[in-house]
């Protein structure tokens, strides 16, 4: 893995091809600035993800991430295809990137990218395996020594972030499986912004702002952090840790 520079503010192309309903592209493999549609109806993931839930978080808080994305490269004349390749730069920017650019890039860059990360790792109860198989199997049981266990550090770190932010299973530079929180949107491919142990590219993410369980979860992040295992993807969890590796 090489920490590419500033690709997408040089004007990159897309890369990762089409989406459709059936295979969203690896995350690794870029994010498009645009609103990806859901893999599923909204109602889709109840009772674990209620409706109303999935549509203000995708329809209202996304999109207005995007929004203001979109005004921030607007405003720096700045051109961008892959918002991960953004996010991946932000430590240093070109030098027409002011400082409240930077911020506002970070913000809501960040706040794009990850919420497109996270609804690619979703899926409806039962359509997913119940955890990983094959290598990324391996190198949990590895790192982690279970399936179970992999779960409940996940799970600490959910539930140890203060206030907003989002809990990660990324993998290292060196290779290693580590999981990280991060505060509000960033993400642990923003090397240089996050602490460098914990720099690496996501496989998999957990949204715990408020707003991804307030209305039916209340004050109660753990039930929400416990009922989302039953709507996690792990088959692309898995394409994303294959094309990560495969590096
Ligand atoms: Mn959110």
């Amino acid at each position: 893995m090489n920490r590419r520079a500033f690709l997408a503010l040089a004007g990159g192309s897309m890369v990762g091809g089409v989406h459709s309903e059936e295979t969203t592209p690896p995350i690794a493999q870029g994010v498009p600035l645009h609103l990806e549609p859901l893999a599923f109806e909204p109602e889709a993931l109840e009772p674990y993800i209620d409706a109303q839930t999935m549509r203000l978080h995708y329809e209202v808080h996304h999109a207005a991430y995007l929004n203001r994305l979109q005004a921030a490269l607007r405003e720096g004349n700045l051109r961008a295809a892959n918002a991960f390749s953004l996010i991946r730069g932000l430590k240093h920017p070109p030098a027409s990137v002011t400082p409240e650019l930077q911020t506002s890039l970070r913000q809501n860059g960040g706040g794009h990218v990850n919420h497109t990360i996270f609804w690619r790792i979703l899926t409806p109860p039962g359509k997913s395996p119940q955890g990983p198989q094959g290598r990324l199997a391996e190198a949990i049981q590895k790192e982690y020594g279970s399936l179970d266990t992999f779960k409940s550090v996940f799970a600490a770190a959910a539930m140890k972030r203060f206030g907003s932010g989002w809990a990660w299973l990324s993998v290292r530079e060196d290779g290693k499986l580590i999981v990280t929180s991060t505060p509000d949107q960033d993400n642990p491919a923003m090397c240089g912004l996050v602490p460098d142990e914990e720099c690496g590219l996501p496989i998999l993410g957990l949204d715990v702002w408020e707003h991804a369980y307030y209305l039916k979860y209340q004050n109660r992040r753990q039930d929400y952090v416990s009922a989302w295992w039953n709507v996690v993807n792990w088959t692309r969890v898995e394409r994303n840790f294959a094309v990560v590796t495969a590096r």
